[in-house]
């Protein structure tokens, strides 16, 4: 399997050029070259996928799991031959480091197409028995034709994270995965290709959110939207779906509070943090960009931190050293420079980093070097809205109240990290902080058995193991009298 320059939608089981002809530049962020086109898809586009969806549902959602099970299996197998080109792919697309994308992106899509294979085959309904009289049970049905929509940080990870448990359910799906890396999802089309999945059952349209992506949104036969992105395009997506009464789950931005008590495994939290703060640019809704530190430790921490975060090496993706890589375009590397000179404004120190990187051979990538800021207060600008990328800020504190009184008070409310050898406390942090995620003494382990979303405005629904199954299945109670 290799990527090809002209990508196509994939609707009733071909890949197809969109009916407009139009195309939209594809970049690679590591050289800042054009390097592939893109359907720029429309409204006929996305019909033509939603009246194959609607063809496929009623054979697919009474094929039975087994058949759902074995093609699912075998779609994970397909991406599992193709590692190292689906890790290429990937990397080219968003500019992440090859070994994150080998070892973690693209395993975990086919983790998610094995896990929805599997957990369907043993997903089970309640029964309410009324004693002498009647019993109830759960009928739970797939819902129909079914919207997914996801962003470019995690391409293929967070696209097949909405797709297999869909169709697992035995939903058909029309998809748009960003178009700003759209290479892996094409993939991933000719991998179903392979696989034998029927026609009509995955549709993947390509193109721009307010074109595609809105017109998915507004058919009226699309029955629930799983979309996964920023908080304004959430926002606007319930404000077309809620009057239509369509299903939504809605994973949105977040701005993560990473806190650390004096007495945390100091090593264990230094390396642990070094990738909270940084993975994948620090474009992972989960990275910890606010990290709240106890005053007696904070000059320790921060000598050994910055140290190490000097030695972060950023450059082509390619290359088995690189740490860091590009950022994900041209206008992303623009926001976040923006907001580190928002930061020197607002008061804050640069400790390290705070500019682009030219990189030799790849002068025209988009590069920027991991920063660290301090001496902000915890409700300036820098510190309450959503950067997304290489950027965190340190603040000290005193007392437990006083940090989740901080980690609180942005919009946000996605996850929070805790680092303490205290259970009592871990156990009460855990309480008290607004997120749909704590990790204590750990951070981006997942068991996908697990919920996973956010609080406030970073989502609505939970994803994951039987949330994800319920979310896409309609529960009928059945009443038998006895
Ligand atoms: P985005 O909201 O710009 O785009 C996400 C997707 O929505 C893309 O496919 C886009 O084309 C589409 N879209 C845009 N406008 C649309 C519209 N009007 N109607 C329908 N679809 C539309 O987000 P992004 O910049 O791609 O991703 C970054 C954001 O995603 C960050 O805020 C990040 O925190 C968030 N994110 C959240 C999670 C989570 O699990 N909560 C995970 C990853 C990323």
């Amino acid at each position: 399997m290799k990527f090809e320059d002209n990508i196509r939608n994939y609707i009733y089981g071909e890949l197809e050029p969109p009916i407009s002809g139009d195309y939209i530049d594809n970049y690679n962020p590591s050289t800042g070259e054009v390097y592939s086109q893109i359907p720029d898809s429309d409204e006929r586009d996305v019909l033509r996928a939603v009246k194959a969806a609607e063809r496929a549902f009623p054979a697919w959602s009474n094929c039975g799991v087994k058949k759902r099970f074995r093609i699912m299996m075998r779609i994970a197998d397909i991406i599992e031959q193709n590692l190292d080109a689906f890790a290429k792919a990937e990397s080219t697309d968003t500019g992440k480091p090859i070994t994150l994308s080998r070892t973690i992106d693209i395993p975990r899509a086919q983790s998610n197409l094995r896990f929805f294979a599997t957990a369907i085959l043993h997903f089970a309904s309640e029964s309410h028995y009324m004693e002498r009289e009647a019993v109830n049970y759960t009928l739970r049905r797939p819902i129909g034709v079914v919207g997914c929509i996801s962003p470019w940080n995690l391409p293929l990870y967070l696209f097949t994270w909405k797709i297999a448990p869909a169709i697992a359910a035995g939903n058909c799906v029309v998809a748009k995965p960003s178009e700003v890396t759209p290479m892996t999802a094409f993939m991933l089309a000719q991998a179903c290709k392979e696989a034998g999945l029927p026609p009509g059952v995955l549709n993947i349209v390509h193109g721009h959110g307010h074109k595609a992506g809105q017109a998915i949104v507004e058919n009226p036969s699309v029955k629930a939207i799983s979309f996964t992105g920023g908080t304004q395009t959430g926002k606007k997506i319930a404000e077309i779906a809620a009057p239509k009464f369509k299903k939504l789950s809605l994973e949105l931005g977040g701005k993560n509070p990473n806190i650390i008590f004096a007495d945390c495994d100091f090593e264990k939290m230094m390396t642990t943090t070094i990738r909270s703060s940084f993975s994948n640019q620090g474009q992972i809704c989960l990275c910890g960009s606010r990290i709240f530190i106890e005053k007696h430790l904070y000059e320790v921490f921060k000598d050994e931190f910055v140290k190490r975060v000097k030695k972060l090496v950023v450059g082509n993706p390619f290359s088995e050293k690189t740490d860091q890589g590009a950022v994900v375009s041209s206008a992303h590397k623009s926001k976040v420079l923006d907001y580190i000179d928002l930061a020197k404004e607002e008061g804050g120190t640069i400790l390290c980093g705070g500019k682009a990187v030219d990189v030799p051979k790849f002068e025209k990538g988009y590069y920027l070097e991991p920063t660290v800021i301090e001496g902000l207060s915890p409700t300036c600008r820098t510190n309450q809205e959503e950067i997304f990328g290489p950027v965190v800020t340190l603040i000290p504190f005193e007392t437990e109240e006083e940090v989740v009184a901080y980690a609180n008070s942005t919009e946000y409310g996605l996850s929070a990290t805790v680092w303490t050898q205290n259970i009592g406390r871990a156990q009460r942090m855990a309480e008290k902080l607004d997120s749909g995620i704590v990790w204590v003494n750990t951070w981006l382990t997942r068991d996908l058995r697990t919920p996973f979303g956010g609080m406030k405005s970073s989502g609505v629904g939970r994803e994951g193991g039987w949330e994800a199954l319920r979310f896409f299945t309609e529960p009928k109670n059945v009443c038998l009298h006895l």
